[in-house]
Parts: structure tokens; sequence; C-alpha cells
């Protein structure tokens, strides 16, 4: 179990799973810059991020619901979160939808933040959840998402990522990627054309350190077992 102190938003594992080091120039270093993509996101979240709810019979929808779960150690907001009840006027069933400008990624940047937001809800209320749903605004439409242990997985490895990098406290060198580096908020502070050299040391650092974390954790589970 997680104390609140340590707690790691939903949003931190969106960053990671883009960029290691953008998420540390964000969340280590505090670093923000809005481009035309995060300003995008920023105004259809805050068209969203209304705290409101609708509800029918056995139906209700919860709109900007604080979300977390002390066993992951994660903390966070979900856009929506959809409820269905039984008759007996106990929940049966929760979902959560999460709102995104654009098309949908190749990457799973986009549902890795859902299951993060899934291992919240299924604490909380209690229940497994199976799937989300992730709406593009330019495709109007919402896409299942079936939160299946593979995701699950990856998004597990993406708070271990976090957690090695805020103990060593320090920010991963850039790897430079044009698809990823042109459309990025903090490439005029990241600089990463002339900063990868100088950096990479630190970037392996990380990476030996992720492996003798989880190298550790199989030698436990193997103990355990
Ligand atoms: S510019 Fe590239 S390397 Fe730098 S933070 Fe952004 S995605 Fe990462």
């Amino acid at each position: 179990m997680y104390d609140e102190d340590d707690l790691i938003p939903v949003s931190a594992l969106q960053h990671v799973s883009f960029c290691a080091r953008q998420y540390a120039l964000i969340h280590l270093e505090q670093a923000w810059e809005e481009n035309r993509f995060t300003a995008e996101g920023r105004v259809l979240h805050d068209r969203v991020h209304v705290e409101h709810h609708e509800a029918r019979r056995f139906f209700r929808q919860e709109y900007d619901m604080a979300v977390r779960s002390l066993n992951w150690g994660l903390t966070g907001k979900c856009d929506l979160v959809e409820i269905w009840y039984s008759e007996s006027k106990n929940i049966k069933k929760v979902s959560p939808v999460e709102f995104k400008r654009g098309r949908e990624k190749e990457s799973d940047v986009d549902r890795v933040q859902l299951c993060a937001q899934v291992l919240c809800l299924e604490e909380m209320f209690g229940l497994p959840i199976e799937a989300g749903q992730l709406y593009y605004l330019q495709e109007h439409r919402r896409k299942d998402v079936c939160i299946d242990k593979a995701l699950r997985e990856e998004t597990a490895a993406l708070l271990e990522q976090i957690r090695v990098i805020q103990d060593v406290g320090v920010t991963p060198g850039a790897e430079y990627e044009k698809r990823k580096c042109d459309r990025c908020s903090l490439a005029d502070i990241c600089m990463p054309k002339s900063t990868g050299a100088k950096n990479k040391q630190v970037y392996r650092f990380i990476q030996t350190q992720l492996q003798l974390a989880r190298k550790a954790c199989e030698t436990e589970e193997n103990h355990a077992g």
C-alpha cells in the first residue's frame, strides 16, 4: 500500500509512455510548454471537466470524477465514469471514458492512461473492469479498449519506470526521434538534437536501475512462490 504522499498522477503515465525525458522534465523539473496539440487537448478537457452527473434509472454518468488507488499508488481524474446498476440498486458495471483530441494513435499512450484509471476504479468500487472507452474528437466516436493482461503489465512497467526515475532523481537524456520530438511541447526546452549525447549516460543508468528493480521483483516473487 502506498502513502497518500507517494501517489503518482495518472497523467504522468501518459508522459513517461510518450518519452521518459518528457516525464522527468515535467514532473521532476516542473517544465511545461504549451503547443498547438497540448492547447487543443486542454481546451477539450476544460469543456469536459465540469463536475456534474447525469442519471437515469439504472445508469449514471459522473463527469470529472476524482480517482485513486493506494495499492497501485495512483491518483487522478476521469473525464467520465459510467455506472450501471442492477434492479436491486447494486453497482454491476463501471467503465471510464477518456476524451482525446485528434485521432486514435498507434502507440499505447492513451490506452495506458485509461488502464491506470481502471486500476483506480477497480479498487474504489471493488469490481473487476474489463473495458473502457476512448473518445477521439476528430473521429467523433468512442472506441472500446480491452483492459487485458498485456495492457495491465505495460502500465505496471511504466509505473515502475516512473518510480526508478523518481528515486534516481535525474532527468534522462534525449533520444531524438523525429516522429515524437517534432510534436513535443517541450522540444525547445529539451533541445533533443544537442542534448542527446551529453545525457545518454543518465539514460543508460536509469535503464540499468530499472533492470535491477525488475530482477529484484522476480527474485522476491520466486521466493514467495
Ligand atoms: S523533444 Fe523528444 S526527447 Fe525531448 S522530451 Fe520531447 S519527445 Fe522527449
